[in-house]
């Protein structure tokens, strides 16, 4: 068994979750990853279109925190197109996660500081919070700047019973 696994199992983590890719399923557009208008638009009309209302969240992550104690569990998004109010709705009717537990970083640079308010105002101890990802240079930076433990969003999807050895 992976050990970051045993960790995030424990129950007394406490986890932070990226939420584009990782809570909520990139898939924005009618038959693109990112939204027709993202990019393509002015910013200020992409910033009208609100995405989170119809978006998909994650089964399997749902299920993992059905039974856990949401006051240890955290959102830490970059959203710089004034999503906000509609992104930390969507996390909170999908997940149950209060929105006063997300935090909105312009750039994806801002997150190794943030976590680090997370942690302090929660009294957390860097081997007990897992910061989770879909974005492998976020999370290297995260292990970079940081003592916090990382963790893929994969890791909900894997096999935990069977490992492939040759
Ligand atoms: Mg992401």
């Amino acid at each position: 068994m992976n050990r970051i696994w045993e960790v995030l199992n424990d129950p007394e983590t406490t986890i932070v979750f990226d939420i584009d890719g990782t809570l909520i399923s990139y898939n924005y557009g009618e038959r693109r990853a990112h939204h027709e208008l993202d990019r393509d638009a002015t910013e200020e009309v992409f910033r009208g279109v609100d995405i989170y209302n119809g978006c998909r969240g994650i089964p399997v992550i749902r299920d993992f925190l059905k039974t856990r104690d949401l006051a240890r569990i955290y959102c830490l998004s970059m959203e710089p197109h004034r999503h906000d109010v509609s992104k930390k709705k969507a996390v909170n009717l999908y997940y149950g996660i209060q929105p006063s537990h997300v935090y909105l970083v312009d750039d994806h640079s801002e997150k190794p500081a943030v976590l680090k308010q997370i942690a302090e105002a929660s009294g957390v101890t860097p081997e007990k919070l897992v910061f989770i990802d879909d974005n492998s240079m976020v999370l290297r930076r995260v292990e970079e700047e940081t003592a916090f433990l990382t963790a893929h969003v994969t890791v909900f999807f894997e096999d935990h019973e069977e490992m492939i050895r040759f």
